[in-house]
């Protein structure tokens, strides 16, 4: 664990932290780093023998996880304290990735929040280290947007252990994680809020199934999972039983503000079109010059808008702060990623490799914002009611049962 002054200033922290990344990440990493040879950097993250032992280094230093109380591997520091933290780590891009974030981010606030004791010293170090993946089970065919509509059953069983039938889909790396965050319906005689437990599931328990599904970017990172008879442990309840909505706001408030761009001022996705555009000579255009800097412009508010949220509100923020700053970042990954396309568009229809092939990716992957983690309509629904105090959406069958519900 690295030591840090009493009352450190950002400033310390930031250069104990660039101190640290630069002596111990892994020497051909740095120096691509240094040589912004990001290419290089990528085929490095993609490398397990390299990746595994160093995300391992971090979570022990303590930089993996800033926030976390020391007792499990963090170092006590507010959200915006830890700014320079992933300042230094993005200087580099020697942080978790996004296959990790459900892990680090999302299992990682909830445990901490709801776990047991066992349950922290069970998963926190681990989830640290990077030594486990980890998946969201919670959209359904039939509940996405309505989380709360969703029918994946548990039955308690008299030796206290579950029986989970249902299927899930929509779920990021769950194809090759061993842990996943699940809500399932354990009381359909109360209203839908009511009656759901949330698990961690074991993926590896017999009857589970992840299928993965093939994307239009050609990745298939996401699955349907399949839950067949799997029987779960009592000491797999996070929270209270048919107390999950309330264990769940924290995973969904964490999502949120996990996907609003970088927690700190700095370099961002726009700042990537600038070189891009300056390689291949699009800078030259002054409208798509003007396009792109009107995005950093947009990037740099939003990225001061998060610094100060963390400040003022902690760590999750309020629910609608938090959807005010999802939208904005959905707004600025539809720009880059038409933007991308504008100034490469010869890479955007065909390519020769990898590296060539991202544009398409951006472009094609742009929606993913928008729709992950709860859709721009539902966070302008958010900011309508929260914010500006409008009306809520009618349920004409709130508080009915949930099975006895004639819609979901
Ligand atoms: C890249 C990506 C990764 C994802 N990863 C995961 C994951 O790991 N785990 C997981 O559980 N899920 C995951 N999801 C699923 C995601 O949470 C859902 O797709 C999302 O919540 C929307 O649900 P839905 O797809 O069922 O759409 P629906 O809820 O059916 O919505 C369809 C359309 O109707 C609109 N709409 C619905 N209700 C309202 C309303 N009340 N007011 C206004 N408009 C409304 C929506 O905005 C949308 O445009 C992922 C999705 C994406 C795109």
């Amino acid at each position: 664990m690295i030591e840090l002054p009493t009352n450190a200033t950002e400033e310390q922290i930031g250069a104990i932290a660039h101190d640290w990344i630069r002596s111990n990440l892994p020497e051909q990493w740095r120096e691509a780093a240094e040589a912004r040879d990001w290419a290089a950097v990528e085929k490095l993250r993609a490398d397990d023998s390299v990746c595994k032992p160093w995300f391992a280094a971090l979570g022990d230093s303590g930089l993996a996880t800033p926030t976390w109380p020391s007792e499990y591997g963090g170092l006590e520091l507010s959200q915006d304290e830890s700014a320079p933290i992933a300042d230094a780590l993005e200087h580099y891009r020697a942080g978790r990735g996004m296959d990790d974030f459900v892990g680090l981010a999302l299992a990682g606030s909830t445990i901490l929040a709801h776990g047991t004791t066992e349950q922290k010293t069970r998963f926190l170090r681990p989830l640290a280290r990077a030594e486990y993946r980890w998946c969201q089970l919670f959209s359904e065919p039939g509940a996405g947007s309505d989380l709360a509509g969703l029918s994946t059953s548990a039955v308690r069983q008299e030796d206290g252990s579950w029986l989970i039938n249902g299927q899930k889909v929509w779920n990021s790396y769950a194809h090759v994680s061993e842990f996943g965050l699940l809500m399932a319906r354990t009381d359909p005689q109360s209203p839908k809020h009511k009656g759901i437990t949330y698990f961690l599931l074991d993926m590896s328990l017999p009857g589970v199934e992840a299928r993965p599904l093939r994307q239009m970017t050609g990745n298939a990172e996401f699955n349907e999972v399949f839950l067949t008879d799997v029987v779960v442990p009592a000491d797999a309840v996070l929270g209270e039983v048919n107390g999950g909505w309330s264990v769940a706001i924290t995973t969904l408030m964490a999502e949120r503000s996990g996907l609003t761009g970088r927690p700190a001022v700095g370099e961002g996705v726009s700042d990537e079109l600038i070189s891009r555009a300056r390689s291949n000579g699009a800078w030259d255009d002054p409208l798509l010059r003007d396009a792109i800097l009107k995005l950093v412009v947009t990037e740099r508010a939003l990225q001061m808008t998060t610094m100060r949220s963390f400040a003022e509100v902690g760590p999750g923020g309020v629910g609608a702060e938090g959807s005010i700053r999802k939208l904005v970042n959905a707004s600025i990954e539809e720009g880059f990623g038409t933007l991308a396309a504008e100034i490469d568009p010869q890479h955007a229809l065909a390519w020769s490799d990898e590296q060539e092939r991202r544009v398409s990716q951006d472009f094609l992957a742009m929606k993913t914002t928008s729709i992950a983690g709860g859709t721009t309509q539902i966070q302008k629904n958010i900011i309508s009611e929260r914010v500006l105090g409008l009306p809520r959406d009618v349920d004409p069958e709130r508080g009915v049962p949930f099975n006895q519900r004639k819609r979901a």
